[in-house]
Formats: structure tokens, sequence, C-alpha cells
């Protein structure tokens, strides 16, 4: 391998300080080092934002309202004043050759004007705006046009993300000189018949085209490349780890006979739906193979996954091994075990809850149990997770709500020797190409359909005008034995946002409009014990109106909770409110959800809008998924599936899917990345994946 080669180490010329180039002063340098910036591969891997095309030179008589356009011209005017609310404006008007004049304008910047001298030739870019009877553009991009300076700020020029105190102007140069020095000895990764067939620049012309192109396209190409190239690489992890996978650890064969299927059905008080016997029967096909299951469940909320779930892990223990069930929260956690409890009662399965709040001495009598084979099923949070727990036969481990986990924790829960079978589930909807990458390595089963009888929330945008017909409805439910949910975006009231607070609403509601109903108070800053009581209390109808924060957003299943209004609903994405309405559907009463909103943004109107109108889960997660971006939505990077720096798993879909075919295909044809071309690839996917998917014995 090369020793320039990104993985290189050290050795590489790339890993020089910045200091190496020209211009890059101690002061420079801090500059950069605080953007993150510290080596030269840092900046040649700085990618731009976007682009200014100032290529568009028109004269001003021709100039048109929609893109940026270039004006070339002679500074005829130059002048300021104040705006009526005390805001200084500066006003600068070029006219061109055919006598048209533009104006530019400068809001807040009294000293624009000093820049500027009667007579200059000089070009302005930027959105031309109609105003009254005159071209105008705010704030644009001035250069001189009789100048000999370089290039950088002409023709299309890059816009480099958030760069604190340093100017773009000041970055570029830099950036080109990084290029123009070191671009040779970036090593390209992608073999020759790739880059071929899928037509990407080689890796070279593609940082040239990147950060100085001559034509949009050209850098458009180019961004492709390095969007490819991040998505293959983690394609190939995911494909190695689902191959290693599968080929070298042996899971338990759990086959789930007639008879077992029987009995485990005998414990439900409802038919499976159709959905749910077809994940039964994904399921029990992967159970009764000596790979490891690993299967990805997801369904919207309320359509039953936990019961398929039960069947799972009553089908490990039927076949004598011991099955986990794990959730994020204590809250869930303690609701499985319920619900478990619940299937259970009369059976003989040895149970166990396992949660953070036990006694060393409780945790060590229960670590003991589990390892000497005493426990057959057992509920419980992260604390189950942690390296000490080990068991005497484990056959299954189901993950509920993997999303807010993380891929990494998968990997922990392992037995000496043999590796369980996998169940993750996932109430929220996964958008296609996430579950491509964070889940890349799962088999996938959907349950969409919904238990019979169930009618979708009734779902309404309130104002604050309607806020007393919104309690009386509320109060008429209460009435009517139902119970509510109020949740509240913040615990403790605070100066700076004025949001209500869950504790103070708690305290208004109590004092004021539902005085005369139990009202109930819940939120995470609550010990463990406390949220345990008050569920409780709520789950057997003690409390009528639960004020809350979104710790209800997961999976709390209390059928005759069928009310539920959300405060500051623009506070929330879209599927956390979608999670907090699935509380309210799951009872023979219809479910009601009011929501008050203020949005302040155009995205947060439209999620608003969203939800409001449909109940669909899946329709929601693509939206969400559209408005703020994937990565956002799921914390990609605390998954370990993908620290993407260059590929947006919305926009950049179509190439996700082409190098998750070539990734898929290169592990198939070569597993251990063995063949000459796949060696750099080889290496970069180790350097970037191997820890945290756990991919140390490739090859
Ligand atoms: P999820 O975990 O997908 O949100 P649950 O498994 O908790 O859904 O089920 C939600 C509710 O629906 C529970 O009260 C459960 O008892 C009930 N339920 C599940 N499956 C069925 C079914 N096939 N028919 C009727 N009710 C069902
Ligand atoms: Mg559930």
């Amino acid at each position: 391998m090369p020793a320039d080669h990104p993985t290189a180490g050290l050795a590489s010329p790339l890993d020089q300080s910045t200091q190496a180039l020209k211009g890059v002063s101690p002061a420079r340098f801090e500059q950069l080092r605080r953007l993150g910036l510290v080596t030269v591969r840092d900046l040649l891997f700085h990618f731009p934002r976007s682009y200014e095309d100032l290529t568009d030179v028109r004269p001003i008589a021709g100039l048109s309202a929609e893109a940026i356009q270039t004006v070339q011209g002679e500074v005829v005017e130059i002048g300021g004043k104040r705006l009526p609310d005390g805001r200084p404006v500066v006003s600068v008007v070029l006219c061109d050759d055919g006598k048209h004049c533009l104006e530019g304008i400068w809001f807040n910047q009294p000293y624009a004007s000093s820049r500027f001298r009667y007579g200059q030739r000089l070009s302005f870019s930027g959105k031309p705006k109609w105003f009254r009877d005159h071209w105008t553009m705010t704030h644009p991009r001035v250069q001189p046009l009789d100048s000999d300076t370089p290039a950088d700020g002409q023709g299309i020029v890059p816009i480099y993300p958030l760069t604190e105190d340093l100017k773009s102007e000041q970055l570029r140069p830099l950036i080109r000189r990084a290029v123009e020095q070191f671009a040779l000895h970036v090593v390209e990764v992608l073999p020759p018949e790739m880059r071929l067939r899928r037509a990407l620049p080689d890796v070279q012309k593609a940082l040239r085209d990147l950060h100085f192109p001559l034509a949009l396209a050209d850098a458009e190409a180019a961004r492709r490349r390095f969007v490819f190239e991040e998505f293959l690489i983690l394609q190939l992890a995911l494909a190695l780890r689902r191959r290693e996978l599968r080929d070298r650890q042996r899971a338990p064969v759990l086959a789930v006979t007639p008879a077992i299927d029987a009995r485990i059905r005998r414990l439900f008080a409802f038919q499976l739906t159709n959905d749910q016997n077809q994940a039964v029967a994904d399921i029990c096909r992967d159970l009764a193979s000596e790979r490891p299951m690993q299967r990805l469940l997801q369904a919207d909320v309320g359509a039953g996954k936990t019961a398929v779930a039960v069947y799972a892990l009553l089908a490990a223990v039927a076949n004598k091994h011991q099955a986990v069930l794990a959730a994020p929260t204590e809250v869930l956690a303690r609701q499985h075990w319920n619900t478990l409890e619940g299937y259970l009662s009369a059976s003989k399965v040895r149970r166990l809850l396992l949660t953070g709040g036990k006694s060393t001495r409780e945790r060590r009598a229960a670590l003991n149990a589990l390892r000497a084979g005493e426990v057959d099923l057992v509920v419980g949070t992260q604390a189950l997770m942690q390296e000490d727990v080990q068991f005497a036969r484990l056959g299954l481990v189901v993950i509920d709500e993997q999303h807010k986990f993380g891929v990494n924790q998968r990997a922990r829960v392992r037995m000496l020797g043999v590796d369980p079978h996998y169940l993750v589930m996932t109430a929220t909807p996964i958008p296609r190409t996430l579950a491509l990458t964070v889940f890349g390595d799962l088999d996938t089963t959907t349950i969409r359909e919904q238990p019979p009888g169930r009618q979708p929330v009734q779902t309404r945008w309130a104002t604050a005008k309607q806020r007393d017909r919104v309690y009386d409805k509320l109060r008429e439910g209460l009435a009517a034995g139902r119970q509510a949910f109020l949740v509240c975006p913040l615990v403790a009231e605070s100066e700076k946002l004025d949001l209500k607070a869950a504790e103070k609403t708690y305290e208004e509601m109590r004092d004021g409009p539902f005085r005369d109903a139990r009202v109930g108070l819940l939120h995470g800053r609550l010990q463990e014990k406390e949220k345990d009581a008050v569920m409780d209390r709520f789950r057997a109808g003690a409390i009528d109106l639960l004020v809350c924060t979104s710790v209800v957003e997961v999976g709390v299943d209390v059928p005759n909770a069928t009310l539920l209004v959300v405060e500051h609903a623009e506070r929330f994405g879209l599927s956390q409110l979608h999670q907090m309405r699935g509380r309210v559907c799951r009872g023979p009463v219809a479910g009601e959800c009011y929501v008050f909103a203020d949005p302040t943004s155009e995205d947060a109107r439209q999620r608003i809008r969203a939800f409001v109108k449909t109940t669909d889960g899946f329709a929601l997660a693509e939206q969400d998924a559209k408005l703020r971006g994937i990565g956002e939505l799921f914390g990609t990077h605390q998954h370990g599936g993908g620290d993407l720096r260059v590929g947006d798993l919305s926009a950049d879909a179509a190439i996700l899917r082409e190098a998750r075919k070539d990734a898929f295909a290169i592990v198939t044809a070569d597993a251990g990345l063995r063949w000459p071309e796949h060696e750099l690839l080889r290496k970069v996917v180790l350097d970037r994946y191997g820890r945290t998917l756990d991919l140390a014995q490739i090859g």
C-alpha cells in the first residue's frame, strides 16, 4: 500500500499541519483548528456547502428576479440614510454601458460606503429584486473589475460551511493551495472498473472540481463521487458484517412445533392479525436456522409488535433457551414486564425484571441466576447490556425501540461461543434509505395493519382562543371515565424559552380548570421509583389527567387513556408527535388529540399540518425525513451506522442504492476483500467501521 494512503497514518504528506501551506500563520492555524481543520487532508476534504454561480453576467436591462446574477458597471452614486427604526442603510448605484442602473443595498453596515469610490468599475453579484422603478441587490458580492487579483471569488465560487471568524474569502486561497500542492498525494480507492461503470471522476480531478469547478456540472459530478465513495465504504462494512454474522456464528436451532405454537397462541386474548402472523412466520423460519436471526420488526404504533415479541420470546423459552427483552427506558421496561406478567401469570416460565434501580446485592443475585440458568425470561433496560451479564443458554434477544439504542449495543449482548438470535423492533417507521444504512445488515418485517376495531385518532390544531373549549372537551371525556395525557416540552419553566413547563402546567391544571379531577405529574427528572408509582396509578385509573413531558413518547400502553393534548407541538418532531398520539388509539373509544402550536418556521408549520392531516406513521416518517433530514431525525451518528460527512440520506438515495448494490456484489465475489483492486477499500472500511461494527476478523 502506498505510504500516502488515507489509512497509512502519519507517513503521508497529507497529514502535515496546515502550517505547511504558505499563508497559514500561527493565528490562522488556530482559526482553522477551531473549525476542525488541522491537517492538509482536513482542508482538502473540507467540502463546499454550495456554490455561487457568478458566471451568469448580464446587462442590467436583461436581469430577472430568480437566480444569482452578475452585473458590471460604474459607481455613480454613494449614499446613506437611516430607516425609521434607526437602522443605517448604505446605497451604491451602479450603471452599465447601456445606461441602466442598479442599486446595491447594505443594512446595518454604516461603514460599507467607505469601500466605494465614484467612477470605480465593479461587478455586483446577487439576487436582483425589482423595487418600485429599478433593480436592487441586497448585500451583493462585490468584485473590482479592473484589478488583477486571482480568480477566487469569480466564476463559480465555493461556499464553505460555517467558518466562525474565518471568512470564506480567506479560506478559499488556502484550499486552493492545498489542492494545487497536495491533491496528487491523495490515493484513489475506487477500482477503475467501478469508476468507469458509474461514471465517477478520479479522486484528484474530483477534488479540483469540488473546490474550484469550471462548471457547476463538474462540481456536481465531483460531489457525487465522494458521496458514492462514502456510501460504498459504509455498505461494504454492512455487507461484511452481515456475512460474518451469517457465516461464522452459530445460533441455537429453535424449532416451533405445532404444539408450542398452540400453547403460545392460547395466551393471547385475541387472534393475531395477518401482518402479525406473517411476522411470526418470518421469525419462526429464522429461529429454526442455526444462523442467528438478524431481523428488524417495524410497525406503526399500536400495530401489535409487542405481541409478536412475546411470541418469539416464548418460542425460545419453549426450546429450553433463555430470552431477553430489552427496552430503552425504565418506564417501558416495566411496562413490558407488566404485559408479560399479564400473559404469563399462570405459567411456569421463570421471569426476572432487571433495571438500573436495583441494589448491588439484588443485581448480583439476579446475575447469578441468569448465569446458572435459573431464569428463562429477563426484561430490562441498558443495565442488561453490560459486560458482566452472562447467560447459561441465551437463545434470543429482543431489542425494543432500537433507534434509541444504537447499533453497537447489538454487538454487546453476547454469550460465550454461541450467538443468540436477534429481533430488533421499532415503532418509528424507518424511511427506506435509513433502513439501508443504519439497519442495512438486517432483514426486515413490517406490520402495517392495525388490529381490528381501531379508530383513527381525531386530531385538531387548536388556537389559543380555543383553549377553554379544549378544556371543556377534556373535562367531558374525564367525566365519562376516560383518561388524558397533557404533554409539555420542558420540565421546569425557563425564562429564555417561554414554554409550558410540565411542573408549572401541572400546578395550574390541578388548581384551575381540572381542580375537580385527579391530576398527576410525570417527567424524566423524577426518580425511577416515583415514575413507576405515577405510571402504576395512571394505569390503575387513579389519575385522570397526566401532565407529562415526552417520556410518554415511547410505548406506554393504557387503553383507557384516549385523550391527548400537546403544548408547543412545534417543539416536537413529527415522529415524536406520532408516537405520542399512538398512546391514545388503543382503546375501543376513538382517541382525540389537540395540539397547541406557534410555529415560527415554515418547516414547523408543515410538520403540524402533516400531523393533523394523516395518522399513517409511515407517511409521516417519510415527511419528517424530508423536512428535517434523516441524519438529524435518527441521530445517525450515534449509530455507528454512518458518520456521514458528505452524503445526504434523503437527497442522495439513488446514489446510496447504487453503492449498496456494488458493495454487496463485491463482498459476494470477494468476501475477504483480498483481491488487489479491493485492498485499499478493505483498509478504509476497517479503519472507519472496524471497531464500531466489530469487523475485526474480516478476511
Ligand atoms: P405496539 O408495541 O406495536 O405499539 P402492542 O403490541 O403494544 O403494539 O399492542 C397494542 C395494543 O393492541 C395492546 O393493548 C395489545 O393487547 C393490542 N393488540 C395487539 N395485537 C392485537 C390483535 N391482533 N388484536 C387485538 N388487539 C391486539
Ligand atoms: Mg409497544
